[in-house]
């Protein structure tokens, strides 16, 4: 397994559940065992929540070295090389392999830009809200309007620019709306900037020439996969690595899970769905490609996303962004506690707004 955090571990716990009792190596390149990114941006932030509670339980027996990279792959020869964090190389060989090594944060290129990705990220950043009266957060997706709500939460003046609506394009124009009238009650001040967005010394500055100040600036404007170890490797590199829909890369006995995969999406093209539940199914479906090829049944994505921002926790289950008008099921979206069905018969999806629901009971609710 190359990559030591949600999907990596959750392979290794699903390999021992199906009854694998040979060696198994574990290779990340973080300092720490694995751990759960979704606090990183709502407890930790806040301060609420311990780095020590974030540690992922492993069931599963393996060899694990944490601060070692994986630097590339021999395909005919079935080898790993890796970089220890001694600076020594070592060629790791395998009779199948799992990549898992996930996504780093994108950047704009600006120097010491601040994002969110890692353990570390977080700390430092809770540092810097801690010492800061005001935050500019560059991106609105739903990790900017989260680190935006606990900035605002802790009493800092927040601007957040991006070159749409803040989560249109991640939840779609209704729960943007909702996210964005409960940003804008806590004092939450959203640029939308369509001719782009440069970051500057002092924060940002906008195609009219428009300057965006704060004490303390972070880009949040989504992930790249981590691929580079794999160039020249002859696995098909499109945004992600390609896997069929058992999550296999193409070269026997390989496949890829979690945030670093780019999955058929059954009309010709390749999609990465980096998400909690996405690095779970997956992780279980290409270790069960792996023990039993064809008769294992493929992994069939059903979307499940949750957010938490300006008092607003939204679990949502379907393909997103959500076109147009959500029936509403239960509650009301003015009351902010709500049951919401969007019935789009290519891409149901259904929401619950600070509302209590087993994540099985909605996502029958999305595909009734
Ligand atoms: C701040 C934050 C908040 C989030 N909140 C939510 C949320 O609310 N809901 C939700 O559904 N999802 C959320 N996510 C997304 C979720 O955490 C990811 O989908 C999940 O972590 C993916 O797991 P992964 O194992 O595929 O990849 P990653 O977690 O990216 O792990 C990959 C690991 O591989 C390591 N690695 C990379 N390259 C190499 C190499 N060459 N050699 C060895 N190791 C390597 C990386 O350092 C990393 O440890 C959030 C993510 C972040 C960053």
């Amino acid at each position: 397994m190359v990559g030591g955090s949600l999907a990596g571990v959750t392979a290794v716990d699903e390999l021992r559940g199906q009854g694998w009792d040979g060696p198994i190596t574990l290779v990340g390149d973080e300092p720490w065992a694995a751990y759960a990114r979704p606090p990183l941006s709502k407890g930790v932030l806040k301060g609420t929540e311990d780095a020590g509670a974030l540690v992922l339980p492993e069931s599963g027996e393996a060899e694990v070295l944490t601060g070692t990279r994986a630097t590339g792959l021999d395909l005919t020869a079935r080898r790993v090389r890796v970089r220890n964090d001694d600076g020594s190389a070592d060629d790791l060989p395998y009779d199948a392999l799992v990549i898992a090594t996930g996504a780093r944060a994108r950047t704009l290129g600006h120097p010491g830009e601040r994002t969110l990705r890692t353990l570390d990220d977080a700390l430092r950043l809770r540092a810097g809200v801690t010492r800061s009266r005001s935050l500019l957060v560059i991106g609105g997706g739903f990790l900017g309007m989260e680190i935006a709500s606990v900035a605002a939460e802790l009493g800092l003046s927040v601007t957040v620019v991006d070159v749409r609506t803040p989560l249109v394009t991640t939840l779609g124009p209704y729960l943007a709306g909702l996210f964005g009238r409960a940003a804008y009650e806590r004092g939450v001040r959203t640029v939308v900037a369509p001719d782009g967005v440069t970051p500057a010394p002092y924060g940002a500055e906008l195609a009219d020439g428009t300057r965006l100040e704060a004490d303390l600036v972070v880009t949040a404007v989504g992930c790249r996969p981590n691929t580079e170890w794999l160039e020249g490797s002859g696995l098909t590199l499109l945004g992600g690595v390609v896997v069929d829909e058992r999550c296999r890369a193409g070269a026997p006995d390989i496949v890829a899970v979690g945030d670093v995969a780019a999955f058929p999406t059954g009309d010709g093209r390749f999609r990465r769905t980096p998400h909690w539940d996405s690095a779970i199914g997956q992780a279980r479906a290409g270790v069960a490609a792996l023990l039993n090829g064809d008769s294992a049944p493929p992994y069939t994505p059903r979307p499940y996303f949750w957010t938490e921002a300006f008092g607003l926790a939204v679990k949502l289950a379907g393909v997103l962004p959500a076109a147009g008008e959500p029936a509403v099921l239960k509650g009301s979206a003015e009351a902010r506690s709500a049951l919401l069905r969007w019935d789009d018969p290519h891409h149901p999806v259904a929401a619950a707004l600070n509302h209590r629901i087993p994540v099985a009971r909605l996502r029958a609710l999305a595909a009734a």
